[in-house]
């Protein structure tokens, strides 16, 4: 139950930094905001297209949302190419990067900003990746104890 509550919760962490990416955005150019907003939504669905149609554990995915966007998509279960690496690089480093030239700008959002990405991360790390089927993933079983058996014992 601990891994769902954190997948969940890692979530609107990295939905809050995402906010304060958009607000820092807004306060020099309002059309770059609008833009980032663009990303924001694009990028985790690029995510989901390239990685989680590939995860074995999508049916209970910790996130919930994400599992169940790729059960509609028809990718099976099997290892990432390098291109999935690429593709899902290049959507975090949008996401994260993007806001940063007008974050510089505005320490307390500046700090606040890696503050909630930190926290997602963490949430993540410590309760979604605990509870994951995805073995094709980098992180998986990266938190001990390895998951072995039911991966959802709740
Ligand atoms: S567990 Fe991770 S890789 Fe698998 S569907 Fe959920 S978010 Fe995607």
């Amino acid at each position: 139950m601990r891994g769902r509550w954190s997948g969940r919760l890692s979530l609107g962490w990295f939905a809050a930094a995402v906010a304060v990416g958009i607000v820092a955005m807004n306060q020099r150019a309002a059309l770059a905001a609008w833009a980032y907003g663009a990303v924001a939504v694009c990028a985790p669905l690029l995510m989901v297209a390239v990685w989680c149609t590939k995860c074995a554990g999508r049916s209970c995915c910790a996130h919930v949302l994400p599992g169940k966007l790729a059960g509609r998509l028809s990718r099976g279960p099997g290892p990432y190419s390098a291109a999935d690496y690429l593709l899902c690089g290049l959507a975090i480093a949008l996401l994260l990067l993007v806001p940063q030239v007008a974050l510089v700008r505005q320490p307390p959002l500046l700090a606040l900003f890696w503050v909630l990405v930190v926290a997602g991360a963490v949430h993540v790390r410590r309760g979604a990746c605990r509870v994951c089927a995805n073995e094709h993933c980098p992180a998986h079983g990266a938190a001990s104890p390895r998951v072995s058996g039911n991966p959802h014992p709740e």
